[in-house]
């Protein structure tokens, strides 16, 4: 099986046709969440039921528990500072590495009452920090602690840090999943991860003020499993996880082409050197592979 399937003559100078998919590591049950720490060199993913976080080392290839027990960690992003942010189902709270190593709370509650079990997360140039908080991590104790949603709902949340605000943006997705914005932030796309809807990503207008979104649209939906996380590359193309591996997509939602992944795609994020690699959780493991793509916004992008 080639590592690429081409869909649309535009995906040839997207990837690069000698660059091969690599497995680096294996050995995890659900892995999720991958982030790429520039100052590091080293890319840090989840291992959902392990209630662990992984880090693989970029200098010498070597692969390490970052954290055990974590609280059940799910997604990660950085910050405009570099710092972890991450999604924790345990803790049922969005998360912060603080510079003195500790988690710090970042946010844990909404209209006082208790996340479900925050899944992915994004930071807006302007810090806020955008979150989905659909049920998975209080549905059993596999990938967290069993429990009753208080909100009752799976929103998109809105988190400004400086006034400790807290709203929610999306209300229109039962499972809301992946999330990302356009390289000009003024749209924000959703992964639906729902069993009784088609699974989608929605592409949502983002307001004038950027604080909230006041238009919807359905962009792609899927024909292999569902979209869980993904990432959008500088040119607006997004990349998203799929059930039969990475899929490329452009701005309107044509599927352009697709990479191979022998495992169901969780997430991926860009890093490396020059931020032209492709890091991709997959079940059990994590992928690598070079592209000829840069990714849209943040620390990430070396703009
Ligand atoms: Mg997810």
């Amino acid at each position: 099986m080639s590592d690429y399937d081409t869909f649309d003559g535009r995906f040839g100078s997207l990837v690069i046709g000698s660059a091969a998919v690599e497995r680096l590591w294996t050995g995890g049950r659900w892995t999720e969440g991958p982030v790429y720490v520039p100052a590091a060199k080293a890319v840090v993913w989840s291992d959902i039921p392990e209630d662990r976080i992984m880090r693989y080392d970029e200098t010498n290839g070597a692969v390490s528990v970052f954290e055990y027990p974590c609280g059940y960690h799910n997604g990660h992003t950085l910050d405009a500072c570099g710092r972890i942010v991450a999604c924790e189902h345990g803790g049922r709270r969005v998360s912060r590495l603080g510079f003195d190593g500790r988690w710090e709370t970042v946010v844990d509650r909404f209209d006082g009452k208790r996340l479900n079990s925050p899944n992915d997360v994004v930071v807006k140039s302007d810090g806020s920090i955008w979150f989905s908080d659909p049920s998975y991590g209080i549905d059993s104790d596999y990938e967290g602690h069993a429990a009753k949603s208080e909100i009752g709902a799976c929103n998109v949340y809105r988190h400004d840090p400086r006034s400790g605000e807290t709203t929610a943006v999306v209300t229109s997705l039962d499972r809301p999943n992946g999330l990302a914005f356009s390289p000009d932030e003024r749209t924000l796309f959703v992964s639906n991860t729902s069993s009784s809807n088609p699974p989608a990503i929605h592409a949502f207008r983002v307001a004038e003020s950027g604080c909230s979104v006041d238009a919807e649209r359905m962009l792609v939906t899927s024909d292999a499993g569902v979209f869980d996380g993904f990432r959008l590359d500088q040119a607006g193309n997004l990349w998203t996880s799929c059930g039969d591996g990475v899929r490329a997509y452009a701005a309107d939602g044509t599927l352009l082409g697709r990479i191979n992944i022998p495992e169901t795609v969780s997430n991926l994020c860009f890093g490396g050197r020059k931020r032209n690699r492709l890091y991709i959780t997959a079940t059990s493991s994590l992928y690598a592979v070079y592209v000829n793509a840069r990714p849209a916004v943040g620390l990430h992008s070396l703009r």
